[in-house]
């Protein structure tokens, strides 16, 4: 079997080395090449274009920013859709707009093509690990196809229902976790401004009833916990800007649904201004930042 793997970001590169490790034939294109050399000296083959690395793929995966890159990609000019071999079968990693989804799934199945979106959990260190979580959304046989693949990349796979769902399972996922590392933060800075160490603030909290996964395993208080974000200026992880998409994604949601989300809105609000100060591209635990300018 032959795999294309098309966005080799922070999530995309450990992935596609995962594959490469489970002995894999494994294609990668990316549009900055620095990205693609360290695929390339683990044995990836690197790939002039998208196109190119499609040509031949069985499985194609894709790991892209946002809407707008996953629709270009399958659906522009230069399409991978329209290129892809008669029995390929597309697995879109990225996290996108539930509708977004829906679209680039049926123009595959118009052109006879399966295809799953399948957001993941677990960040980098879980992709690292190939420990994620993904969430699928599609039909059951094009997951049962994909899942060979999945499982060498991950170590949980939920079907969440048909195209779209994963999108809108990942999109409540993420609304959650945005909420909840604001609202950590805004605790600990708190603790912190009345002269508590922010270390044993976090073993309290961890232990009592505010426990939650960003205080527990992405702290974002520098210096708790090594190998996190926080702990490196912020630097990889989990960029304020993709979350501050992904609030936004929620937002659209909501207002379809006709849902009441007061606290991902409010949410929302705080990553819009966290990002428009300059901190789009630090880790979105980063957003500690906003509550310690006051202290
Ligand atoms: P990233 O910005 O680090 O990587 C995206 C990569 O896509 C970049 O290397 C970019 O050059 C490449 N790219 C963009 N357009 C392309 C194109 N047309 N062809 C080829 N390559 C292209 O983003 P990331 O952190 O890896 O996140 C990717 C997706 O996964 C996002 O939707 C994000 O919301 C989601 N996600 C991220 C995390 C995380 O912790 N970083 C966790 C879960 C989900």
């Amino acid at each position: 079997m032959h795999i294309a793997f098309i966005g080799l970001g922070n999530m995309g590169a450990p992935m596609a080395h995962n594959l490469l490790r489970a002995g894999r034939t494994v294609s990668v294109f990316d549009l900055s090449a620095s990205a693609m050399e360290s695929l390339h000296s683990a044995g990836a083959r690197a790939a002039s274009s998208a196109l190119a690395a499609v040509r031949e793929a069985d499985v194609v995966v894709t790991m892209l920013p946002a809407d707008r890159h996953v629709r270009e990609l399958y659906l522009g000019e230069q399409g991978i859709l329209a290129h892809a071999t008669g029995n390929a079968l597309f697995i879109d990693c990225s996290t996108i707009a539930a509708d977004a989804a829906r679209e680039v799934a049926a123009a595959a199945a118009e052109r006879g093509l399966a295809m799953i979106d399948a957001p993941v959990s677990g960040g980098t260190a879980g992709a690292a690990a190939g420990t994620l979580t993904f969430i699928v959304g599609g039909e059951t046989a094009a997951l049962e196809r994909a899942r060979p693949v999945l499982e060498q990349m991950g170590k949980n796979i939920f079907h969440a229902g048909g195209p779209g769902a994963g999108q809108v399972a990942k999109i409540c996922n993420n609304m959650l976790l945005g909420i909840l590392m604001a609202g950590t933060s805004e605790a600990l800075n708190l603790g912190v401004a009345h002269g508590l160490d922010p270390k044993v603030l976090s073993e309290i909290m961890a232990k009592s009833s505010g426990r939650n996964w960003a205080l527990e395993l992405y702290n974002p208080w520098p210096g708790v916990m090594d190998n996190v974000p926080a702990s490196r200026d912020y630097v990889g992880g989990f960029g304020s800007s993709l979350m501050l998409k992904d609030l936004g994604l929620a937002q659209q949601a909501a207002q379809s649904a006709q849902a009441a989300t007061p606290l991902g809105s409010l949410a929302r609000q705080l990553y819009q201004l966290h990002t428009q100060q300059g901190h789009g591209q630090q880790d979105f635990s980063s957003i500690l930042r906003l509550f310690q300018q006051k202290s």
